[in-house]
Order: structure tokens, then C-alpha cells, then sequence
């Protein structure tokens, strides 16, 4: 082009798009602008990023194959996923969460959700007598979490949908601990499941993220499509691709991390400086059947461990070992342990010397040995 002025080339000059290559790693689509064909179409219907965006759309329907759903929505966080759901829930609505839910849920029903009319019971989930005297004339939803965070109870999902079902009322299984890899709760009979894809899916602690996967793509999908693209809390197209390469070695990590998880679990339940592990790999857990049964692959690489002695004493081991790290969030290739109680606060049903534990891909003899140095040393 002749007679262009220098501001008008610099825009253009770097609009090329290279028609025809194949690069076989997935390009990124930063753009949040998609060109309108003459006569009005779109094409593959991209018409703006928090609408839909390339690399959100391959992360969403890698989510729903992965989770054996018909549909799925990606957020920015797990938390965004999870205040989707509750948003799609109607005032005077009732919604049974486990006593044990990972704390963060618990805080936004209570700040947030109350106030707009949303009732809530917590209920121990692992005991179907509880769930079922629970339920109200209004439950909706139940909630579940299983594993749960950080005690490791776990829940017999296909017992509470067979309840649910009786009462007309949907389930969501929160499955960030487990992984599509180690259970499917569509498979069970759950309508919805929840990622905090943070963790396992992005598996190198470096991206925030979520996911709801739908078993039906009907009017609950329609209206979470809404509160996704209006409110807003969407994934950047580099979040969205984070999370989709870190889903091609998931299998890998999550069966490695579940591997070295149940040695360490057999070796720590052997200390005499160990009062409890909480791992539903090991026969002493109170479900390790209905563990074995709905997570037939393995038992994950999350457990909490109860230290002898108090509080004091648990975050000294903590801080003597030289391979976990101390921090919060799982799911990473790196190994992290976390007192749980100081961060949940005052009202957590935490023990006192709870460390909860998240396993990276370390050589399990370096891990045992590093838990013996701390625990003795
Ligand atoms: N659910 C579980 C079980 C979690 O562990 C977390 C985070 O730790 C979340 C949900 C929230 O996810 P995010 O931190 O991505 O918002």
C-alpha cells in the first residue's frame, strides 16, 4: 500500500496471519475482537473473548470429554466456578454443603449468598442417614466434595444421587482432588462437576483457574453460559492455555502423585510421632471401600497427617522439612505442606495439628526420608 501514513502502516504491518501453517502446539488467540464476514456471520462464531475465545473453547470441550459431560464452562478461578453455581440458584432456595467443604465455599455462602436468600445446612455427607433428615422442601442442590479438604472423608456419591433423585434435587461434585483421571462423578450419576483447574489441570502452580462440567446441556447449562459471558470471570486466552497443556500430561502426574501418596501414607501411619493419617488409600480409613469402589485408579495425592502434640509442634515439623515447601494450594509438581487451621481461622473444625499434604513427582524415598528427619530430628 502507497501513500500510508506511518501511523496507519504500523497497525497494519503486524495484522498478518500466516494462512495455511500448522504449528503443532496451539497457538494463543490474545485477540478480543473477531472480524465480521460481510454478510454478518461469524466465523466458528468468535465474535469477542469473554463471549468465546479459541483457546477457551478447546480447553472447554477437552473438559467436558475428560469428565464424560455434554458441556463445560471455564472460569478464572474455582471460586468463580463455584459462586456460578450458587448464582444459578434461586432466592429461598435450600443447598446442603458437607461440614467439611473446603472453607472458602463456606465463607461466600455465609458473605455473600445469605444475603441474597440462600439457605444453607452443613451436613456430614460421608452419613446418608444425616443427608437424608437434612433435606428440605426447598433443597436444590447438594454440594459435594469428595475427597474432602483437608480431613480426606470421603462421600459415596452414587448413594446420595439415588437419595437426591427420590427428592428432585441436583448434585455438584466439587472433583478438583481427584481428577477426571481417578473418578468421574458424571459417570455416578452427578449433574455437575466443579475444578478448581488451579490445581491438578494446570499442575505447575502457575495459573488460576475453574471449570463446570454439565452431564445435560439443557436450561441449568443455558443459564450458567449466561452468568459466565455476563459476569464476566472468564479465563485469559494464556490462563486457557496453561490449563489445556497441562491436561496432555495430567494422567501422568496424577497417577505418579497418587503412587507416592500411599507409600508415604503407609510409612507415616507407621511413626509412633503420627497419631492419624487421612488418606483413603489405607484400610484403616472409615471408606476406603467406597473409596475403592468410585475411585478404582487410585486414591490421589492429597492427604492430611495428624502430628502428636499441639499446634506448635505441628508447624515445627512443617518448617523442618526440606523438601515440601510450606505454602498453600495443591496440585503442583512440586511437593507443599500447610498447617490448616491457622489459615482457615478460629471457626474451622480443623484439628489443631493437622498438616495437610500435597505431592509433587519427588522420588517417594526422598520424601519418606525428608518425614523422618523432621519428625525426629
Ligand atoms: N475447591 C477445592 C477443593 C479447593 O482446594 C480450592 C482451592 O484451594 C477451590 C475449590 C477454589 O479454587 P480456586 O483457588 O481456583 O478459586
Amino acid at each position: 500500500m502507497k501513500n500510508i501514513y506511518f501511523q496507519t502502516q504500523a497497525i497494519k504491518s503486524v495484522e498478518d496471519h500466516f494462512e495455511g501453517i500448522q504449528p503443532i502446539s496451539t497457538p494463543l488467540y490474545l485477540s478480543t475482537t473477531f472480524l465480521r464476514n460481510p454478510d454478518g456471520s461469524y466465523q466458528e462464531d468468535f465474535i469477542y473473548t469473554r463471549h468465546d475465545n479459541p483457546n477457551r473453547r478447546i480447553l472447554e470441550k477437552s473438559l467436558a470429554q475428560l469428565e464424560n459431560g455434554t458441556v463445560a464452562f471455564a472460569f478464572a478461578s474455582g471460586m468463580a466456578a463455584i459462586h456460578a453455581v450458587f448464582q444459578s440458584l434461586k432466592t429461598g432456595d435450600h443447598v446442603l454443603l458437607p461440614d467439611d467443604v473446603y472453607y472458602n465455599i463456606y465463607l461466600l455462602v455465609e458473605s455473600v449468598f445469605k444475603d441474597w436468600g440462600l439457605e444453607v445446612s452443613l451436613v456430614d455427607c460421608s452419613d446418608l442417614e444425616k443427608v437424608e433428615k437434612a433435606i428440605q422442601s426447598n433443597t436444590r442442590l447438594i454440594w459435594l466434595e469428595t475427597p474432602s479438604n483437608p480431613q480426606l472423608k470421603i462421600t459415596d456419591i452414587e448413594g446420595i444421587v439415588h437419595l437426591a433423585k427420590l427428592h428432585n434435587i441436583k448434585i455438584a461434585v466439587d472433583n478438583t482432588w481427584a481428577s477426571p483421571v481417578l473418578q468421574r462423578p458424571l459417570d455416578l450419576g452427578a449433574d455437575i462437576v466443579m475444578h478448581s483447574t488451579t490445581k491438578y489441570f494446570g499442575g505447575h502452580s502457575d495459573v488460576l483457574g475453574g471449570a463446570l462440567i454439565l452431564k445435560e446441556n439443557e436450561t441449568w447449562a443455558t443459564k450458567i453460559k449466561n452468568i459466565q459471558t455476563l459476569s464476566g470471570a472468564v479465563p485469559s486466552p494464556f490462563d486457557s492455555w496453561l490449563v489445556a497443556r497441562g491436561i496432555q500430561t495430567l494422567h501422568l502426574r496424577v497417577n505418579a502423585q497418587s503412587q507416592t501418596a500411599l507409600t508415604l501414607a503407609q510409612f507415616l501411619e507407621q511413626h509412633p510421632e503420627i497419631t492419624q493419617v487421612n488418606y483413603p488409600g489405607l484400610n484403616s480409613h472409615p471408606q476406603h471401600a467406597i473409596a475403592q469402589k468410585q475411585m478404582p485408579n487410585g486414591f490421589g495425592g492429597m492427604l492430611s497427617v495428624l502430628v502428636k502434640g499441639d499446634a506448635t509442634r505441628a508447624m515445627q515439623v512443617a518448617s523442618r522439612l526440606q523438601y515440601f515447601r510450606t505454602a498453600t494450594s495443591l496440585g503442583g509438581v512440586e511437593s507443599l505442606v500447610e498447617h490448616r487451621k491457622s489459615v482457615e481461622g478460629e471457626n474451622s473444625a480443623t484439628p489443631d495439628n493437622l498438616l495437610r499434604l500435597s505431592i509433587g513427582l519427588e522420588h517417594v524415598e526422598d520424601l519418606k526420608r525428608d518425614w523422618k528427619m523432621a519428625l525426629e530430628g
